[in-house]
């Protein structure tokens, strides 16, 4: 059978997608929908409002704490943020979804045709979501997946109680990364990351939360990208962390991973109602990608200006954000990049 469209990777990017899209869709994913969680699920409080996920929401923030070596730095958030029930939030998208879902392992693309653990499926568009490995990008494009341009992390979740978001940028704890921990009701998500890509952080997360006298349980993760890629290669769609499009500095994806979804799905639906040729869906989004190319290239430079910086001019730096003028600036300016609700009302941020 063929299919107007196939999207490999049922998270974020790939279930705005199939959010969005009408046709014969196939949405293939290795696991069952909401079972794969890598991230802590931490995002603006718009994000679940927006596309109808309330209900999957843990706890709200209307403060961030940055901890450095000698002092906590505190920041108002003018736009809350807040952590949801990942699970939740992914089978609420499915439910809004007419794609056909099959559960299979993609190992690729050949003579056009999306290779499974299943068989072999064919469509007019194929869109890759499947996070950072880009399993079709990659299949026909060795080198595609760059693992200098990636960082690492992992969380896990324990009992805990508290308010805001906060992060650490402590050296004594992890050189050139960051600690987190999102209360979410009665349990945290407590996570480190390195801009690196150390994938050997077990031990750092383990006596991370020793410090406040608790014990590693069950820990996820894996790479996150911090260089935005092509979304374009052969002719494949590329979206989401198979196309770099996690935000440097901040490791926030989730959000450009809906965003870009959403804009995927404009320009493959203009294909699937032959208003556009496959060539002219793959040019309208890659233009879309490639106006953020200098945002992307500003936040890149300054995750890597900022974690060499020493840590007292670290500190500095970041108290001098923290005075309310500035970080209401910079969050607002941070936060309309990516702005669901201009996609989703179909304007131009
Ligand atoms: C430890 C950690 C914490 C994070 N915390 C946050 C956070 O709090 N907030 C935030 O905004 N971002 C966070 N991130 C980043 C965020 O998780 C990613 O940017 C986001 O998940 C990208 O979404 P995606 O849909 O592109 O890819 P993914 O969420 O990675 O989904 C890819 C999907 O493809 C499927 N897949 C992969 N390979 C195959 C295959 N061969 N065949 C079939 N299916 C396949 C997977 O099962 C998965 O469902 C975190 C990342 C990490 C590692």
């Amino acid at each position: 059978m063929k299919y107007d469209a196939i999207i490999v990777g049922a998270s974020f990017a790939g279930l705005a997608l199939a959010t969005r899209l009408r046709g014969k869709i196939l949405l293939i994913d290795k696991k069952e929908i909401g079972t794969g969680q890598t991230s802590a699920c931490g995002t603006l409080l718009s994000v679940p409002q927006e596309l109808g996920g309330r209900d999957s929401v843990l706890q709200v923030y209307q403060r961030g704490f940055i901890h450095t070596r000698r002092r906590t730095i505190e920041y108002h958030l003018p736009y809350p943020f807040c952590a949801f029930d990942y699970a939740q939030f992914c089978r609420s998208l499915a439910r809004r979804s007419r794609a056909d879902f099959l559960k299979a392992r993609v190992l690729g693309l050949e003579d056009g045709q999306v290779v499974t653990d299943r068989g072999k499926f064919q469509a007019t568009c194929l869109i890759d979501a499947s996070g950072w490995r880009a399993v079709l990008a990659s299949s026909i494009e060795s080198g595609f997946v760059d693992f200098s341009t990636m960082s690492f992390g992992i969380g896990t979740t324990v009992a805990y109680q508290g308010e805001g978001l906060h992060f650490w940028m402590d050296p004594s704890l992890i050189g050139r990364g960051v600690g987190w921990l999102f209360p979410c009701g009665t349990k945290a998500r407590v996570g480190v990351g390195s801009y690196v890509g150390d994938t050997g952080l077990r031990k750092v997360l383990s006596s991370f939360l020793s410090g406040f006298g608790l014990r590693l349980g069950k820990v996820h993760g894996g790479f996150f990208p911090w260089r935005l890629r092509r979304p374009v290669v052969g002719k494949i769609f590329v979206v989401g962390d198979a196309a770099g499009q996690c935000e440097p500095l901040t490791g926030e994806g989730i959000r450009p991973a809906i965003y870009f979804g959403l804009k995927c799905a404009e320009a493959v639906q203009q294909v699937i109602d032959g208003k556009a040729s496959l060539e002219e869906g793959l040019r309208h989004y890659q233009r879309e990608v490639r106006r953020y190319q200098r945002y992307y290239s500003f936040l890149e430079w300054f995750q890597r200006s900022l974690s060499r910086l020493p840590h007292w001019q670290q500190t500095r730096l970041l108290a001098f954000f923290s005075r309310p003028s500035i970080s209401q600036f910079l969050l607002h300016w941070y936060r309309k990049h990516a702005a669901l609700e201009s996609v989703l009302k179909g304007e131009t941020p």
